[in-house]
């Protein structure tokens, strides 16, 4: 089963965002709307989504800052944004695309086309992407978010029990052993202590 790709879109007209919205869902996408940058930082800073739709003009932050900011973070630096603006002029197109952004399109566009540029966009980081999502039947796990969800409810895990269950669905199908399971989760290390060397495990986290 194969994860619908999550989209943020960051527009603070109603109207617009929900064209996206429906055309998006038509498609087989999540789309989750933002009207802001501060309710899209709350967004991102809770899950990470698949592609970014960043309009230029926000009340607050503009688009252009947030695109910058976001891509000199170390988690949101490899989502892609596509800049959707009223401001076609080449020299904000150009600005724009310095700013970090992925692919620009100008208002009014397409909706089609609009779709065909996400897909691009995704099918440009598919082969990271697909290293990091794992599905298997309704569970599906995301590295990249920390974020486990069976039948699409969202599950607790520790992060000694996110790694183990990484570990499992990555190497399905087999039988492992007791030590194998804590090499892929634990680095052992030998510690010197009262003229002994003393083995431990050192908690791998991420
Ligand atoms: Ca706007």
């Amino acid at each position: 089963m194969r994860r619908m790709p999550g989209v943020l879109i960051v527009e603070d007209e109603p109207a617009i965002a929900e064209l996206i919205s429906v055309n998006l869902k038509h498609s087989g996408f999540r789309p989750v709307w933002a009207m802001d940058g501060a309710t899209a930082q709350a967004e991102l800073d809770d899950v990470l989504p698949d592609v970014i739709l960043l309009d230029w003009m926000l009340p607050g932050e503009s688009g252009l800052m947030l695109a910058k900011r976001w891509r000199a973070h170390p988690r949101t630096k490899s989502v892609p944004i596509i800049m959707l603006t009223a401001r076609g002029d080449e020299v904000d197109r150009v600005a724009g695309l310095d700013a970090g952004a992925d692919d620009y399109m100008a208002k009014p566009f397409s909706t089609k086309e609009l779709l065909a540029r996400i897909r691009a966009v995704l099918r440009r980081r598919a082969p990271e992407q697909d290293a990091s999502v794992v599905t298997i039947g309704d569970l599906s796990l995301d590295p990249s978010t920390y974020r486990v969800t069976y039948r699409a409810e969202p599950l607790k895990l520790g992060p000694t029990e996110f790694k183990l269950l990484h570990y499992l669905m990555t190497h399905a199908e087999r039988v492992h052993s007791r030590s194998q399971l804590l090499s892929s989760v634990y680095v052992r290390l030998w510690v010197w202590r009262d003229k002994w060397w003393i083995p431990c495990v050192v908690l791998v986290i991420g």
